[in-house]
């Protein structure tokens, strides 16, 4: 419920037209496109912020008031993460939106918390080098991402921890900073600091320990060559084994196996020819497109030992000579921006997480037979795979990362009921069958079930939510409460 006293005190910090406790405004900030999960819910006030000392001046009031706080990067996570849950404060900083510097001796750029991916990318091209670039739309937050740790269509090799340090305001009001920026003398924001890392200690959570106002984030090259090579498969088994033969060879440095539903829609077929099956006959079950690239030698190199490998693998369909790029560029094809055709489709629903390839065939018939079960049609369950293996940054180990998904008519009756149903069963399968390593983003359906399971770990990181939000202002309802 809003008072006129508090929003007097919000006009205050951030100027009158900057806080609004007026309907129509909050009603913007109320729902996304998981309000299945998610109930809607209005906040109490709507706040845009454009520096560190009103974020940190909002969160002194909240605190000393018990206001809960929900910090909006961009706001389009569309999984619930910025639904005022208990109302109080939104507190919107798309306007904190500067690339502070990029710099090329150190590869890294600084950065606000409303700066997009399509800006980060887009400035840093400019200057003949890349960020990590997540599979999503460019108007998501790099910022945010990179906090909640993505999923990468640049190079997988370069690992999922991009974050150098951190400036956070805490709950209190007082300014933190991580890694060597916490050295008021160091020669630049730019490696960890010694002792625990502090960095790690604010990443993957998702508003609830503070509201972090500036980053330093890690830079990588712009390769010399890329080629773009799509093979297909009949059989997910059959895909999944020649991925690790490919892994293991360190020929790609991004592979993706799709499903032929995911790749019909986002090549844009329509979702009643998809459930008439149309596109069956154009696309192969499995498609494996990948990316081989480095400079002009490295990729002759890998060049040579694919050769080998199709030799003593065959995939079973070899789509070397088909021009895919006539309707999409590689780029498009793996840089996410093809992700509307998945909006198109009604609500998305995903369950993603972390798990070897070698058991991705696995998973993938028990989402089929738990759909088939809950009454989705057994075709509209897909499912997509990113391995991520080796590489300077990352562990050599099978670290794959798959989607679960369902494209589903919300307008249809009934259809909240069956998707909870199905999605709790499905984790409680992950779970109990050992199949996967941890969750991607563990927020709203699978968490609670998973602290369930952590036991000691669970409580302390309890304790550690309590010690820097004592009153639990911070985006309450969505991490540890
Ligand atoms: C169709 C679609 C496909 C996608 N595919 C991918 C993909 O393949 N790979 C991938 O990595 N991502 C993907 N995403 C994007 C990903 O979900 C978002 O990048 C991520 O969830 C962050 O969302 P956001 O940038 O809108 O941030 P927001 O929604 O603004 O914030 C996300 C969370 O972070 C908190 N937060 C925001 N700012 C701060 C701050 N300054 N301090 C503390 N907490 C803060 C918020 O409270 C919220 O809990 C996809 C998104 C869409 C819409």
């Amino acid at each position: 419920m809003a008072s006129e006293a508090i929003i007097k005190a919000l006009q205050e910090i951030v100027g009158e037209k900057n806080a609004s406790a007026s309907p129509a405004v909050r009603q913007a900030y109320s729902r996304d496109q998981n309000y299945m999960f998610n109930e809607p819910q209005q906040p109490d006030y709507v706040v845009r912020a454009n520096s560190r000392e009103k974020v940190q001046a909002v969160l002194k009031l909240a605190n000393e008031k018990k206001i809960p706080v929900v910090p909006l990067a961009a706001g389009v996570n569309i999984r619930g993460l910025c639904i005022p849950t208990r109302g109080g404060i939104l507190l919107d900083m798309r306007p904190m939106n500067k690339i502070k510097e990029i710099n090329l001796d150190m590869m890294t750029a600084t950065i606000e918390p409303g700066v997009t991916v399509g800006q980060l990318v887009a400035a840093c091209r400019k200057k003949g080098v890349r960020p990590a670039i997540p599979g999503s739309p460019a108007t998501v937050s790099a910022f945010a991402n990179y906090m909640l740790r993505g999923v990468y269509h640049s190079n997988p090799q370069d690992g999922m921890d991009h974050v150098l340090c951190m400036e956070v305001a805490l709950p209190t009001g007082e300014l933190i900073r991580t890694g060597s920026a916490a050295i008021s003398t160091s020669y630049g924001p730019y490696c960890r600091y010694f002792g625990p890392d502090l960095t790690g200690l604010f990443m993957g959570v998702p508003g609830a320990f503070g509201v972090i106002t500036e980053m330093t984030v890690k830079l990588y090259d712009l390769p010399e060559r890329q080629e773009f090579i799509v093979f297909g498969f009949d059989d997910w088994q059959r895909a999944s084994d020649f991925a690790i033969e490919m892994m293991k060879l360190e020929i790609p440095t991004l592979l993706w196996l799709i499903d032929w539903i995911a790749v019909a829609v986002i090549t844009g077929f329509t979702r009643r020819q998809i459930k008439k099956k149309v596109p069956m006959k154009a696309l192969p079950v499995c498609s494996f497109p990948f990316l081989i690239e480095g400079s002009n030698e490295d990729v002759e190199h890998k060049l040579r030992k694919l050769d080998k490998l199709v030799e003593r693998f065959p995939p079973d369909r070899d789509l070397r000579e088909v021009d895919f790029t006539s309707a999409m560029s590689p780029e498009e094809f793996l840089g996410g921006r093809n992700v509307a055709g998945m909006l198109k489709m009604g609500y998305y629903f995903a369950l993603a997480f972390l798990h070897p390839m070698s058991n991705g065939a696995e998973i993938f018939s028990m989402f089929e037979e738990i759909g088939e079960k809950h009454g989705f049609e057994k075709d509209i369950v897909s499912f997509v795979s990113t391995p991520t293996r080796s590489g300077p940054n990352n562990w050599s180990g099978q670290l794959t990362y798959s989607e679960g998904e369902l494209f589903v008519d919300q307008t249809e009756p009934g259809i909240i009921d069956k998707l909870r149903a199905f999605s709790k069963e499905c984790v409680q399968t992950l779970l109990d069958r050992k199949l996967i390593y941890s969750w991607f983003r563990p927020y709203a359906t699978v968490l609670d079930i998973t602290l369930e399971r952590s036991g000691a770990t669970g409580e302390l990181l309890r304790k550690i939510k309590n010690l820097l939000d004592p009153n639990g202002i911070m985006n309450p309802g969505k991490f540890l409460d």
